[in-house]
């Protein structure tokens, strides 16, 4: 069976209200979506990471122009084959990035095809599940102004609350003053230690800053904090994980079994966060897995995409092994993202739901999932 055909869409979302995270405005929400077509019909979906400032055109002509002569005719059941062969042939101009995420929407959606034909779920075509249903955690603590939004920010951690949550990653990286006084705003508001928190900066300081809020957040009860430097200071991971007994996390801007080889040698991460719609779709995503349970590290993959980004998360979810075995080990969960988003659960016409404050993973074929095909059109570029 043979690849026939590679289609690729742009879809935009302009936001009635812009968000922040550290690095700046969120105005729109977009994500490149692919679509791979057998020559028996068979249909499988990805999806490229398209963070708030990313434009989702870079990693859609890379398909488009880089990856689909690859593909067309080539064995429709070689997702890992054909792997290889879009890093190698891109390797020299490609590696991090929207490349790479491009790449992930691929295999993304070789794989859902693959389950198509097999009739079987990803996760079982990578082993087996080793849960049926994940705890998610909420994000969300963006800002709409900037500083000084603490009562709202503690309001929200309460509606997250009586909403069934059980943790939550609020956003920090806004100034050290704001972080501190925010964090123990909604400490206070939630009053239940029962509740994890992370935190997350988006890699807004330099090391001594990260330090400071680091040893501010031991006091709380702290899942992890997340990109406490920027990606490519891989020492200043590791020293701040030496110094720091706050679980240290990242690893949503890191690519490839590469780039994740070199956090893992160096001691840099508690807990990687490969995005399967950016580190390279699935199969990555699988061999960033064993090289982090060869290295004793927890994987919580990012996911901040659309409802193809969320069902590869949740197949991948799956198949994580817990890395410190124990009656009571602590499970992976769902990133859960609560901003706005206009069409992320619209584009899927069997979206998941909170029950008892769990997500069931899908376990239809491939990434069991059904895309609307008119909302896709819908907000299409
Ligand atoms: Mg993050």
């Amino acid at each position: 069976m043979k690849i026939a055909s590679v289609d690729v869409f742009v879809l935009k979302s302009p936001l009635d209200f812009p968000f922040a995270f550290s690095q700046g405005w969120v105005t729109q929400r977009s994500a490149t979506l692919v679509r791979i077509t057998s020559d028996e019909g068979h249909v499988g979906w990805g999806e490229a990471f398209a963070q708030g400032l990313e434009p989702p055109e870079i990693a859609a002509a890379a398909i488009e122009h880089a990856l689909k002569p690859i593909l067309i005719g080539a064995d429709a059941l070689s997702p890992a084959v054909l792997w290889q062969n879009m890093y190698v042939k891109t390797r020299d101009y490609g590696r991090k990035g929207s490349v790479v995420a491009a790449i992930s929407a691929v295999d993304i959606a070789l794989w859902d095809m693959a389950g198509q034909i097999l009739g079987q779920p990803v996760f079982t075509l990578l082993g087996g599940a080793h849960r049926a249903q994940v705890q998610p955690y909420a994000t969300g603590f963006y800002r709409l102004e900037g500083q000084g939004e603490v009562d709202r920010l503690a309001e929200e951690a309460r509606q997250h609350k009586a909403a069934g949550f059980k943790a939550m990653k609020v956003k920090l990286g806004f100034g050290l003053d704001d972080d501190l006084t925010v964090m123990a705003a909604i400490v206070d508001a939630l009053s239940d230690p029962s509740i994890e928190l992370m935190v997350d900066t988006n890699h807004a300081y330099g090391r001594s800053e990260a330090l400071i809020l680091g040893k501010a957040l031991e006091a709380y009860n702290m899942r992890w904090y997340e990109e406490p430097v920027v990606p490519e200071d891989v020492e200043g991971y590791a020293e701040l994980r030496h110094k720091l007994s706050v679980p240290i996390a990242g690893g949503e801007n890191e690519h490839t079994p590469f780039g994740f080889h070199a956090y893992f040698k160096a001691g840099a991460v508690d807990v990687a966060q490969p995005d399967i719609a950016s580190c390279g779709g699935i199969t990555a995503a699988r061999d960033i897995a064993a090289l982090a349970h060869a290295a004793g590290v927890a994987v919580n993959p990012h996911v901040w995409g659309s409802a193809v980004a969320q069902a590869a998360s949740l197949q991948y979810i799956a198949t994580l092994p817990t890395p410190h075995a124990s009656l009571f080990a602590k499970q992976p969960l769902l990133e859960y993202d609560r901003s706005d988003h206009p069409f992320r659960q619209k584009l899927i016409s069997n979206p998941w739901t909170l029950e008892d404050g769990m997500i069931a993973i899908p376990d239809g074929p491939g990434l069991g999932i059904n895309v609307n095909m008119d909302v896709v059109e819908e907000y299409a570029v």
